[in-house]
């Protein structure tokens, strides 16, 4: 086992919520109790970490309210303790809702050659039987297991990586998917299991500058707009007009878009705004042709070809 502490950073969601109903598993404020209290609530977790912890609260929201400033400071920290000789791992408590779009924004940002494991709960911490403490102490086994890299969600036991990732369920505990990927593996009692019997390479070897990210301040202007049944891409027009900078637009199955919008975001090109066709299908990737009429985002999440759209546009 490698020297050196994990650090787990606190930002908020569900695992730090509570609920003024006791028992209740709706109803609740995410983003309440400190990340001391959440690790205090772990039994075995010194085993779990197979070495010394620290922690600290980078944030404290509701990951339905996630925004660049705390991607800013998370990727930032992050940064900081990949570089120190006395950490070995970081382990990051997260909110359900967005836990893909921040795994893949860091995975995106990071030169990750040390875990980076996001953790999360359905239920808040005083529900009758909170999934926090397993999921927190299973993604300390999985930060102190030996050849572990890269950017890494853990929760229901099953380890994901940062693209496939997303959450498919709104309220069961088992509530995200890698889709057609599958998890990367599980962890069974505190020992982590590789599908294929083996750690997988998962490092960025080509992460968006950080400091582009830090000296920008502010994201620039991406949005979603959906295709679908009775598009008429007035809300392409609007946003335009409203000076975003790029459009995301979730197609239907491999890219296909309603005629009206694909009108739209030719003028939105026209115009200078940047255009990413993803698709709104969950499973599978978007086959890209020779006459598509936008670049396209395989393998992408419409959510996480956003991200990419940013990063390209900040230029990092
Ligand atoms: N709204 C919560 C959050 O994303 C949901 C959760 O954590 O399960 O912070």
């Amino acid at each position: 086992m490698s020297a050196g502490k994990i650090v787990v950073l606190g930002t908020g969601g569900t695992i730090a919520g509570t609920a003024l109903q006791p028992g209740a598993g709706l109803g609740y404020r995410a983003a309440q109790l400190s990340v001391q209290a959440l690790l205090a609530a772990v039994p075995g977790l010194e085993q779990a970490a197979r070495g010394p912890l620290a922690m600290e609260q980078l944030a404290q929201v509701d990951s339905k309210d996630m925004d660049w400033a705390v991607w800013r400071a998370l990727a930032q920290r992050c940064t900081q303790l990949l570089v120190n000789s006395q950490v070995r791992a970081i382990v990051i408590t997260h909110g359900t809702d967005t836990l893909e779009e921040t795994a893949w924004f860091l995975h995106s940002v990071l030169a990750a050659r040390k875990p980076v494991v996001l953790t999360c709960a359905m239920r808040p911490a005083t529900a009758l039987a909170p999934d926090g403490p397993q999921n927190l102490r299973d993604a300390l086994a999985v930060a102190a297991s030996a050849g572990v890299q890269g950017v890494l969600v853990v929760a229901a036991g099953s380890v994901h990586g940062a693209q496939a990732v997303s959450k498919v369920h709104p309220y069961r505990i088992d509530a995200f998917s890698s889709g057609d990927d599958g998890p990367l593996g599980w962890v069974e009692e505190g020992v982590l299991r590789w599908r294929h019997n083996r750690p997988l390479a998962l490092v960025n070897p080509a992460p968006a500058a950080i400091k582009k990210i830090v000296d920008a301040g502010a994201a620039p202007r991406v949005e979603i707009v959906l295709s679908h049944a009775g598009a008429d891409g007035r809300i392409v027009d609007a946003l335009v007009a409203d000076g975003t900078q790029g459009i995301v637009v979730a197609a239907t199955g491999n890219g296909t878009l309603h005629r009206a919008l694909h009108a739209a975001l030719e003028r939105a090109q026209r115009a200078g705004v940047a255009v990413r066709v993803a698709t709104r299908c969950s499973l599978g990737q978007l086959l890209v042709q020779a006459d598509d009429p936008f670049p396209s985002t395989p393998g992408l999440s419409p959510v996480k070809a956003r991200i990419a759209l940013q990063l390209q546009l900040l230029g990092a």
